[in-house]
C-alpha cells in the first residue's frame, strides 16, 4: 500500500506575526462566488449571495502545485495548503493538525462481499475521532484571518466536539450549539473542553435556524459559525479527504466511492477535490462514480434521487444515525448533481441494517465505526445486491467517525458472551 510520506511536522511558531498586517491572506483563494448565479464577492465571513441568496463558494487561482511540494509538506491536511483557502503558514498556527488518516486495504471485508478491491478511508483516526476536524481546521484558519475570536457551530455532535477542541488548542473561545437529544458520548466529549455548550430543545434544523438568527446580532459580532458564516471555507476542508485518497492510492483515482450524506457537503467536495487534481495535472483523468449513503429515517437526498427530483424536500429525522440527521440538507441539490453526473446512485438503509453494518466492519476489519460508518457499509451491501455498485471495480468507502461516540446505538445488542464464575469449567461450558 502506498502511504503518505513521513515528513516532520514543523514546530508551532506561537505568536507568529500575521502575514502582512491589515491584508487578508487566503492563499490561492481569490473571492467568493455564488453557486447559483455566479455573482462574485470579496473574501469575508459571508455565505449567501446578496443577489439571489444562493450559497457562496471559494474561487481560486491555483499557483504552482506539484506532487513534490505536497509530499514535502507536513503530515496533516496542511500538506494541501496550495489547494485550500488558507495562508501558506496555516500549519504553523496552533491547531489540531488533522488529516493524513489511514487508507486501509479491506481484503477481509472485500472477500466477504465478493469484491475485488476495497479500501476504507478511516477518518475516525482524526484528533476528535471524526472527519469534522478537517472542516474545522480550515474554518479556524479563516476565523483567524478575519480576526474572529470565538468559534461556534450548529452541530449534530461531532462538529461540536471538533470545534470545542480546536478552539481550546488554538487559544480561542467556543460556543457550540446542539440538539438536546444527542448521544451522551457526543455531549460529554464536546463539553469536556470547557467552552460553552448550549443544548437546544429542538432538532438539528431548529439549531441551524437559531444560528442563522444569531448572526447579525451584536452578541455574536466576534463569532465565526464554522458551518454558517464560515461555511464556504469549512466546506473546502472536506476536499482533503479526496486529496488524501488520491495520494494514498499513488496519485490516482478509484472507480467507485461511497460517501455518507448529512448536509451533502462532504460528497460534493470529494468530487470537487478529484476534479481539481485532474485540472491541476496532479492525477490522470479517469472515470469514477460517486454513491451517497443515508439512513432511511433521514433520507431526503436519496428520496429525491429515487423520484428523479432536482429539489430536496425536507424531512423530519428519525434514525440512530444522528450525525447524518439533517432533514434539510444545504448541499442536497449539489450532491444530486454529482451523483447523477458521475453515474452513481443513492442508497438508504434501516437502523437494523446500520447496526449490522457496524458489526460487519468491526468483525472483518477491526474497525469500530460510528453509525455513519454503519450506514456506508449497509449501503455498500445494498448497492452490490442491486447491481449498481460493481464488485470488480476498485472501491473506496468512507468511515467518518468512531463507534466509541455512538455506543448508545448498539448497547443492548452486544455485550458479554456469558457472565460466569472465575473457574475453568464455567469457561468450558460458556464456549461449548
Ligand atoms: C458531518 C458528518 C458527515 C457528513 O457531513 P456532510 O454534512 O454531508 O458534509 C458524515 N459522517 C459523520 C460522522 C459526520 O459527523
Ligand atoms: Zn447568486
Amino acid at each position: 500500500m502506498t502511504t503518505i510520506s513521513q515528513q516532520p511536522i514543523p514546530a508551532p511558531l506561537d505568536g507568529a506575526p500575521a502575514t502582512t498586517p491589515g491584508v487578508l491572506d487566503f492563499g490561492p483563494a481569490r473571492g467568493l462566488v455564488c453557486r447559483e448565479c455566479g455573482a462574485e464577492f470579496e473574501l469575508g465571513a459571508a455565505y449567501s449571495c446578496a443577489e439571489c441568496f444562493g450559497p457562496l463558494e471559494v474561487k481560486y487561482d491555483f499557483g504552482a502545485v506539484s506532487r513534490e511540494r505536497i509530499e514535502a509538506g507536513p503530515l496533516s491536511l496542511w500538506r494541501y495548503s496550495d489547494l485550500l483557502p488558507v495562508p501558506s503558514n496555516a500549519a504553523n498556527k496552533l491547531n489540531l493538525a488533522p488529516g493524513c488518516t489511514k487508507l486501509i486495504k479491506a481484503d477481509n471485508l472485500a472477500r466477504e462481499l465478493g469484491m475485488r478491491s476495497l479500501w476504507i478511508k478511516d477518518d475516525s483516526g482524526n484528533p476528535t475521532h471524526s472527519f469534522k476536524d478537517r472542516v474545522v481546521a480550515v474554518a479556524q484558519a479563516a476565523a483567524r484571518e478575519l480576526g474572529l475570536g470565538t468559534l461556534s457551530c450548529a452541530s449534530t455532535g461531532n462538529l461540536a466536539h471538533a470545534v470545542a477542541a480546536a478552539a481550546a488548542r488554538g487559544g480561542m473561545k467556543s460556543v457550540v450549539i446542539v440538539p438536546q437529544d444527542l448521544e451522551d458520548g457526543k455531549i460529554v466529549s464536546a463539553a469536556a473542553y470547557g467552552g460553552v455548550l448550549l443544548a437546544i430543545e429542538g432538532n438539528y434544523d431548529a439549531v441551524n435556524r437559531l444560528c442563522s438568527e444569531l448572526i447579525g446580532e451584536e452578541l455574536t459580532a466576534d463569532w465565526g459559525f464554522v458551518n454558517v458564516n464560515l461555511r464556504p471555507y469549512y466546506a473546502e476542508g472536506s476536499k482533503t479527504v479526496g486529496y488524501e485518497i488520491a495520494e494514498q492510492l499513488g496519485w490516482r483515482l478509484p472507480q467507485q466511492v461511497v460517501v455518507p450524506v448529512a448536509s451533502g457537503a462532504l460528497l460534493v467536495k470529494v468530487d470537487k477535490a478529484w476534479r481539481e487534481l485532474v485540472a491541476t495535472g496532479l492525477v490522470e483523468s479517469t472515470d469514477y462514480r460517486v454513491f451517497g449513503a443515508q439512513a432511511t429515517g433521514c433520507s431526503p437526498v436519496a428520496q429525491a434521487f429515487e423520484a428523479g427530483h432536482d429539489v430536496v424536500r425536507p424531512v423530519k429525522p428519525d434514525t440512530i444515525a444522528k450525525s447524518l440527521a439533517i432533514g434539510n440538507p444545504a448541499d442536497g441539490p449539489y450532491a444530486l448533481d454529482v451523483v447523477r453526473r458521475t453515474g452513481g446512485s443513492f442508497g438508504s438503509v434501516s437502523d437494523e441494517e446500520i447496526v449490522e453494518g457496524i458489526h460487519l466492519l468491526a468483525r472483518t476489519e477491526g474497525v469500530f465505526a460510528e453509525t455513519a460508518g454503519g450506514v456506508v457499509i449497509a449501503t455498500l451491501q445494498q448497492q452490490l445486491a442491486s447491481g449498481t455498485i460493481d464488485p470488480d471495480q476498485e472501491t473506496v468507502i468512507l468511515n467518518t467517525g468512531d463507534g466509541l461516540k455512538t455506543l448508545d446505538a448498539i448497547i443492548g445488542q452486544v455485550g458479554p458472551t456469558a457472565t460466569i464464575p472465575p473457574d475453568v469449567a464455567a469457561v468450558r461450558e460458556a464456549l461449548a
